[in-house]
């Protein structure tokens, strides 16, 4: 599934690193313990042999083979056996010869049988999700997005906002809970400060890792300022691997793109530009995409080039936020 390739990279780094340590330790173990217990190397050096000894019997076909091998069968049973109560006179754990590898199951290799193995899965989660470490990802879940801060006074509209927003949240769940990066939709969440877009727009970000897929949050400034400086000071990538290594490619891939705030960045030529070319290349790809806004449609349409407007309102879902400003409402509560 589609973490980005920098998320596999540093997954396989960690899990040689592990695996290293583990073997160098293992060894440590096993020359302490055969300085300790000389007859525990000659009994590794025997099995050796009886392994040599099965192989060249098969591969000689002559005799009988089924009886070598059962007979060096038995022998390499009758070692273990004399090893293992050696070790246990010594009264040390039987898996003291063996590396202590971090997981047991695919002995830190991160697949097993071509699969990969559910300790690489939960690493790639973590390294994708402290990629997002920066937005607090933690402290946002659907669980704790309290619905108490909206009123259940109907609004002018006579729209009951704690309703409304049960609702929306209801949503927005379900649309974490079935993400497909090949079928989801995008969506605009607009609305005042303070109305949950960030939190929510976290609480997807959140589970949609959990289900394994690569997700990027950012602010439309901080995205624009990572790519603006990309740009101007790397230039692009000549090799495939710096091509693809670039921020800007990452962006246009990952399975799920949030970006937070839009309208607070300050335009220019560059980031006009780049904002409908993320908009519109990821649309032409089929990738989901959240944007949030504080800006009012009209304000929208004053702000971006038509064609930028013309995608956001013609392809994506408009979710509109209502409420009073909960940072100020906590504020006063609290
Ligand atoms: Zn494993």
């Amino acid at each position: 599934m589609g973490f980005p390739k920098h998320i596999y990279r540093k997954a396989n780094s960690i899990l040689a690193d592990r695996r290293q340590k583990a073997e160098d330790l293992g060894e440590q173990q096993k020359q302490e313990i055969y300085a300790a217990i000389p007859e525990l190397r000659q009994i590794e050096q025997q099995l050796a042999e009886t392994g040599r000894g099965v192989i060249a019997a098969v591969a000689a076909r002559s005799g009988d083979v089924r009886q070598i091998v059962e007979s060096l069968k038995q022998r390499s049973l009758a070692l273990q056996e004399r090893r293992r109560s050696l070790l246990e006179e010594a009264g040390v754990p039987e898996d003291y010869l063996q590396p202590p590898y971090t997981c047991q199951k695919c002995h830190d290799q991160g697949y097993v049988n071509n699969y990969r193995c559910s300790c690489m899965e939960k690493l790639l989660r973590q390294l994708a999700t402290q990629e997002l470490g920066g937005a607090g990802l933690e402290n946002f879940s659907f669980h704790n997005f309290s619905l108490e801060y909206y009123s259940e006074v109907p609004n002018e509209n006579g729209t009951i906002p704690r309703s409304y927003m049960a609702n929306l949240k209801n949503y927005c769940q379900d649309y974490a809970r079935c993400f497909d990066p090949k079928k989801s939709g995008s969506l605009l969440f607009v609305g005042g400060t303070g109305l949950g877009k960030t939190h929510l727009s976290l609480a997807i970000a959140r589970e949609v890792i959990d289900k394994g897929y690569g997700v990027i949050y950012a602010s439309v400034q901080n995205l624009m300022a990572r790519l603006e400086e990309e740009r101007f000071n790397s230039g692009y990538g000549s090799t495939d691997e710096e091509a693809e290594l670039r921020y800007l490619s990452m962006v246009m891939e990952t399975d799920l793109l949030i970006l937070d705030d839009l309208g607070t960045e300050y335009l220019n030529q560059f980031i006009s530009s780049t904002i409908y070319n993320l908009v519109n290349t990821r649309l032409l790809r089929n990738k989901a995409t959240i944007i949030s806004t504080n800006l009012l449609p009209g304000e929208i349409g004053k702000r971006y080039s038509d064609r930028l407007v013309s995608r956001l309102f013609g392809s994506y879902k408009t979710v509109n936020f209502i409420g009073k400003d909960i940072r100020i409402q906590k504020g006063l509560m609290g």
